[in-house]
């Protein structure tokens, strides 16, 4: 059987036993989780959360590019949440390739370069904290204090956090001011 005639058919099944109708559009918990699309991460029963209590946006390792900042925006503004998980893993694909290995695949398959950054990392608790300050920056986002980001662990299970304020990454020793992106005067 074809893999997404099966996957109709266990939709029709859920629809048989569905009694979730009367859920609001606007999460109840008024969260956002931003994940990575790795299979082995399964935000909502990692957290403990159930249909209507959240979104999830996700993408190939969870960072936070200019489409997720626009999903937080809309998140936000019209649906009401408030604040934001932010889910990266070990053994993420994106630490096992740089930008420019697939950029230069993409060119010479087709003779040209995607307008998008490809958005690897080499470090997990750094692009976390990239991620994070993302945020933290964008004027577009009108509730930045309940920022948190972790590392879920895919061989343990486990979740780790990282603070902004943690380790010694390179922008915070050059003395860039995160919340501005600005150089201290
Ligand atoms: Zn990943």
């Amino acid at each position: 059987m074809d893999l997404i005639d099966r996957l109709v058919g266990n939709a029709e099944e859920w629809a048989k036993g569905f009694n979730a109708g009367e859920l609001a559009v606007q999460p109840t918990l008024r969260l956002a989780v931003v994940a990575c699309q790795d299979s082995r991460l399964d935000p909502q029963s990692l957290l403990g959360l159930g249909p209507g209590e959240a979104h999830y946006m996700r993408n190939a390792g969870g960072t936070v590019t200019d489409d997720m900042l626009r999903s937080l925006v809309i998140s936000q503004r019209f649906l009401g949440t408030r604040e934001i998980v932010l889910l990266h893993h070990t053994d993420c694909g994106m630490l096992r390739f740089k930008d420019d290995d697939l950029l230069g695949d993409l060119h010479a398959e087709t003779g040209m370069r995607p307008t998008w950054a490809v958005e690897t990392f080499d470090d997990l608790d750094d692009d976390l904290r990239q991620s994070m300050r993302r945020i933290q920056t964008s004027p577009f986002i009108p509730h930045r204090e309940n920022v948190r980001g972790f590392v879920y662990e895919v061989e343990t299970g486990r979740l780790r956090e990282v603070k902004l304020t943690d380790g010694s990454d390179s922008h915070r020793e050059a003395g860039v001011n995160w919340r501005t992106g600005n150089a201290p005067d």
